[in-house]
């Protein structure tokens, strides 16, 4: 049988070198833990960065694959099939939008946010062609496309990729009142993480959506929340924008979708946003595939108040752990959202950790970030911080 290390050299061989992954080589998993091909056991504190929300292998989200998979799994947007109705109509009531439109990945959802967004500005707003502008705030983080790097301020993502797609306008993250500066008769759009969460589990002062919601409605503005990795109760509401009350015009939704599955990404969106797209002008082969369909339901039926109120109470228990650790300066979050602020290089807990059965993964050079599954039971969060309490201590 091949070996980790084994599997490692393959991958370094064949694949591209795009990522460093820790050195850990996933064979199996469920709900919060996963097994590498030695047969060691970890757990998962990562949660591909809020994509396993429900777990790995959530039984009813794997019953609803296998079952569609048995039906039919693809008919392009060609034809109708009879799952995308039902799914557009639940994800509706879910985010409390008239309409949805799916595509597959995050950065594809954002690529179509943008594009609503501009074309609202064009045909509803008067912005005169090719001038629109969004505002989007520094350290973002959107994806990886030739666009969604347009707007970066991360210069990795950047370096080497130019020419650079314009009319991306870029304020300080939490300031309300640069954003209200920075808009002018051609914005059609403030784009906004409700937590910063590659930048480290970032928060914004308080009541700033609120803020920007009111500007945004003052100057006939979108205001566009990438609920991506925020959204489907990690943070111990359906949406992060939830906890400020406010409503946005665009909800930009992925990972959790997909239950940890497969890619499903979404804009949830106002009749008069989305109804900005007639028939050729957007699209996407697998968007809104009947397997994808299925899953996101599953999904969507999983999250209930009892998950929501696991998030709250696991939340607090992870969070005052980290915080009675020596090494830790601060923790930051909302829900099983959590950034830990160490006393120094995260990267080398991060190690330390995975060598003793307990995955995570750093933001930056001294933040550890914890984004375990939302199933997550006490026991467990007692688990993890034992495993933690060796190296923050
Ligand atoms: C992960 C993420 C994306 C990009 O999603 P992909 O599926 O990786 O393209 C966009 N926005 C936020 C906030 C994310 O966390």
């Amino acid at each position: 049988a091949m070996t980790s290390k084994d599997h490692i050299e393959l991958a370094e061989r064949y694949g591209a070198h795009n990522y460093h992954p820790l050195p850990v080589v996933i064979e199996r998993a469920e709900r919060v833990w996963v097994w590498d091909v030695e047969g060691n056991r970890y757990i998962d504190m990562l949660a591909a960065y809020s994509a396993l929300n429900q777990g790995h292998r959530h039984p009813a989200i794997v019953q609803a694959l296998v079952d569609q998979a048995s039906r039919v799994t693809l008919t392009a947007r060609a034809f109708h099939n009879d799952v995308i109705g039902p799914f557009c109509k639940e994800l509706c009531e879910f985010t409390g939008m008239p309409r949805v439109l799916p595509m597959n990945s995050g950065a594809e959802a954002v690529e179509t946010a943008v594009k609503a967004a501009r074309k609202w500005g064009y045909t509803k707003k008067g912005i005169p062609d090719g001038k629109a502008e969004i505002i989007c705030f520094a350290n973002n983080f959107h994806g990886r496309t030739t666009t969604v790097v347009s707007f970066s301020t991360e210069p990795q993502y950047r370096a080497g990729f130019g020419p650079f797609t314009p009319g991306f306008v870029l304020v300080p993250y939490g300031d309300a009142k640069a954003v209200a500066a920075a808009i002018t008769p051609n914005t059609a759009a403030v784009l906004v993480e409700p937590i910063q969460g590659e930048a480290g589990i970032v928060l914004p002062p308080a009541g700033f959506l609120a803020e920007l919601a009111a500007a945004c409605k003052r100057e006939n503005v979108l205001l566009i929340v990438d609920e991506i990795q925020t959204g489907f109760g990690r943070t111990g509401k359906a949406f992060c924008f939830q906890h400020e009350e406010v409503v946005p015009d665009v909800i930009i939704l992925g990972k959790a979708l997909g239950g940890g599955m497969l890619p499903v990404s979404a804009i949830a969106a106002t009749e008069e946003v989305m109804g900005v797209f007639h028939p050729g002008d957007h699209g996407s082969t697998f968007g809104g595939n009947p397997v994808a369909c299925a899953a996101a339901c599953a999904v969507v039926d999983a999250i209930d108040h009892d998950l929501l109120a696991n998030v709250v109470a696991r939340g607090t228990q992870l969070a005052d752990g980290l915080r009675s650790f020596r090494r830790v300066k601060e923790v930051r979050g909302r829900g099983l959202m959590l950034g830990a602020v160490l006393d120094g290089d995260a990267g080398e807990v991060v190690d330390a950790c995975r060598a003793n059965g307990l995955l995570a993964l750093s933001a930056g050079s001294n933040v550890l970030r914890l984004l375990p599954p939302l199933v997550v039971d006490s026991e467990e969060v007692e688990e993890a911080l034992g495993i933690l309490v060796e190296f923050l201590r």
